[in-house]
């Protein structure tokens, strides 16, 4: 198994001491990590590299990053980098009224002067900002600004693997991986779903993966009609599945 990273280590996201022992521990379970390099074009017999070197590879994970919402583009808001610039409140700039959080705004945070990353921690913490400036402009009150505190962050690097910054301690390894399942677990709505999880993941400890679903449906996707062709039943029922989901 090979890994491709372009950047000079793993998870830039991370602290470099993190991203060394995301390193050591794959490498210690025999998957080769090429650091420092890009692929150019993959295609049914592997993948091309932009030095010109081909890995031949019958199954190829792509993890390149994700991006705003295409329709972002398309509005009449001002746009940088693919998302809505807004205002310290998290109103869109020149555009009273309107408001924008998450992966499609480009919040910056007043605390160290940052753009928030695209994550759910961030797009949580901008809700919160954003309830209490609404509430306070229909009060006719003063908004105020998006300031945030990072918790840290967390990686699972495979099974019972993984590495953590949490309030500045750093930890890898087993310790990590638990500590990133009991925070997501922490953070799921209501005690059922919890459970239901915990039940499934404390499984999935002992067991193998039951692989039942193997495709994901991008919003994007959802545009385009119902692919007709010779097994018609069974794409129509993946659109409608996608539809559902
Ligand atoms: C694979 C993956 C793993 C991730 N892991 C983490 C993680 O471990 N930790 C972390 O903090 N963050 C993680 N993130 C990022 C996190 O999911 C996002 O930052 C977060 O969900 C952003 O919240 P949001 O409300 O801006 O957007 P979303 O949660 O994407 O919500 C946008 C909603 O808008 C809907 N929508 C889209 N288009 C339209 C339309 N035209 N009309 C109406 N509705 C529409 C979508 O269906 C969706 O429900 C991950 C993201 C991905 C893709």
């Amino acid at each position: 198994m090979t890994l491709l990273q372009d950047l000079p280590r793993l998870l830039p996201e991370l602290s470099e001491k993190l991203g060394h022992a995301a390193h050591k521990s794959l490498v210690a379970r025999g998957v080769s990590v090429r650091i420092g390099t890009r692929a150019s074009t993959v295609c049914e017999k592997g993948v091309l590299l932009s030095g010109n070197e081909f890995l031949s590879a019958a199954t190829v994970l792509c993890t390149i990053g994700t991006r705003p919402n295409p329709l972002v583009e398309r509005t009449l808001l001002t746009v940088e980098r693919g998302r809505i610039v807004v205002n310290a409140d998290l109103g869109v700039k020149d555009f009273a009224g309107l408001w924008a959080i998450g992966d499609c705004a480009l919040v910056r945070n007043v605390r160290d002067g940052s753009i928030a990353p695209p994550t759910a921690q961030f797009a949580v913490a901008e809700a919160r900002v954003l309830a209490a400036n609404l509430l306070a402009t229909l009060n006719g009150e003063p908004t105020r600004a998006f300031s945030y505190r990072s918790r840290g962050a967390m990686a699972a690097i495979g099974h019972r693997k993984g590495v953590a910054k949490l309030f500045g301690l750093q930890f890898s390894g087993l310790p990590a991986w638990l500590l990133w399942r009991a925070y997501y677990l922490s953070r799921m709505p209501t005690l059922g779903r919890k459970l239901r999880i915990f039940i499934e993941w404390t499984w999935g400890m002992f067991f193998p993966n039951d692989i039942t679903h193997l495709r994901f449906t991008r919003s994007a996707e959802l545009d385009l009609p119902p692919t007709i062709g010779p097994d018609e039943s069974v794409k129509t029922a993946r659109h409608a599945e996608a539809m559902t989901l």
